[in-house]
């Protein structure tokens, strides 16, 4: 059976355009993807049941077993940490915050170690974004600033950017100028009219120049500036402000280099300055499929995109304080759930060895690293391919994924709403 528009659940594009073909409850084919998508749909290994560690192996043990261990474990813990969510959808992830504020716990996404600086940031300034339907018709300035689409979101260019023709951009790859701004070569910058190669650290001094030279302030730009030239800083300004509608995306190369979240305030002031002369917007380049929508759905309900701590019965949220990493840094948290990321692949060696001190339990289709941290694993189905929710694209528009299949394996939300009914019980509220 051939499906069509199915949405790729791999990265923040949420392409929703792919051609799947299945055959007995298995993908067989997938047209439209990328390699990162034909990976997802086609190269779908997954545990066959929750497993627990014993000695130094690992017991198969039914679902009912798993729910019931993982609800003692969050009970008896003093202060558990409900980590990841971005590989899930809306829903579950709207579960784990009704759970983490009954359990007083804190919950956190993977913002925490991405783009959680743009956040602060945008908390800061605002955010002057707009869709990526808008970016397809009407963008004739493109910058990629610390992001390398090719690489990450194989289709960011073909959808919306350099390939894309739009309805006021009708031969993109002619009409559409493509700057890149990084400290290296990628294979992004090698498709740009203009690469601006920047000294490692030198973001905010670029930032800046591009600032005082939009403002009119060329005669204070020294000759070289975070080794990129004066020339080139007044011609890459020039094309910015004789744009007639320009947008920036920017990926962790600017979020987490030296600077961190005033590097993107920056951005987005420069943003504004830009916007005195023509229309310009800037947005992040999200990676995780819905790590956008943990954002949303933690705010709607919490008040905060991140790092939401329910120990005081109340939400609170200090990052550096309330992050994951310096949570689990302080050895602070005595119990771990991870849902639908891998924390062990990601995060700071002395975090991971907390992970695997403590009694971690990770709900996720797959072994990845997390597992071999993990004392209890349980595998659900895979949300856009036999689960279905909701997500939120990168630029913020919320898009229905799609079940091509029913399968055998429970989703996030069924486990999740199971292990909430079981300490509801015991909390009596
Ligand atoms: S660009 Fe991203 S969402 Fe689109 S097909 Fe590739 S992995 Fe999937």
């Amino acid at each position: 059976m051939k499906i069509e528009d199915v949405v790729c659940t791999f990265c923040g594009c949420l392409c929703d355009d792919l051609v799947v073909e299945v055959e007995n409850n298995r993908v067989i084919s997938v047209e439209n993807g990328c390699t990162l998508a034909n990976e997802k749909f086609m190269g779908d290994h997954r545990l066959k049941s929750p497993i627990r560690r014993e000695g130094n192996g690992w017991k198969a043990l039914s679902y009912d077993d798993a729910i019931r261990e993982t609800a003692e474990i969050l009970l008896d813990a003093d202060r558990p940490l409900l980590y990841g969510w971005s590989g899930t959808h809306g829903e579950a992830q709207s579960v784990g915050v009704h759970l983490a504020e009954l359990l007083g716990a804190v919950i956190d996404n993977t913002s925490t170690v991405c783009h959680g600086p743009s956040i602060m940031a945008i908390q800061e300034v605002g955010h002057p974004g707009c869709t990526l339907g808008q970016v397809k018709n009407r963008a004739d300035v493109i910058v990629y600033w610390g992001a390398n689409p090719i690489d990450a979101h194989p289709r960011h260019m073909s959808r919306y950017t350099t390939y894309a023709d739009g309805f006021f951009v009708k031969e993109a790859f002619k009409e559409r100028k493509v700057i890149v701004v990084d400290v290296r070569k990628t294979e992004s910058s090698a498709v740009a009219d203009e690469f601006v190669k920047v000294e490692r650290g030198g973001d905010y001094a670029i930032l800046s120049a591009l600032r005082a030279i939009v403002r009119g302030k060329r005669d204070l730009i020294p000759k070289q500036v975070a080794g990129v030239t004066r020339e080139q800083l007044f011609r890459v300004a020039d094309i910015c402000i004789n744009a007639k509608f320009g947008a920036i995306f920017f990926g962790l190369g600017l979020t987490m280099s030296p600077g961190k979240y005033k590097n993107i305030r920056n951005a987005i002031e420069l943003t504004e300055e830009l916007n005195r002369h023509t229309k310009f917007t800037i947005s992040p380049m999200r990676g995780h499929w819905n790590v956008y929508g943990s954002n949303e759905v933690f705010t709607w309900i919490t008040g905060y995109p991140y790092a939401v701590d329910f120990a005081r019965g109340i939400a609170f949220y200090n990052p550096g304080e309330t992050t994951s990493v310096d949570i689990l840094k302080r050895g602070e948290c005595d119990a771990c759930l991870v849902v639908a990321s891998d924390p062990g692949a990601h995060f700071p060696r002395a975090c991971a060895e907390h992970l695997a001190r403590i009694p971690t339990v990770q709900i996720d289709p797959h072994v990845n690293a997390t597992t071999h941290l993990a004392t209890l694993q349980i595998p659900v189905a895979v949300t856009g391919i036999d689960a279905e929710g909701t997500a939120y694209r990168m630029d913020g528009v919320p898009i229905r994924t799609r079940k091509l299949f029913d399968g055998t394996y429970p989703s996030d939300f069924d486990i999740l709403g199971k292990i909430y009914e079981q300490v509801k019980e015991v909390k009596g509220s």
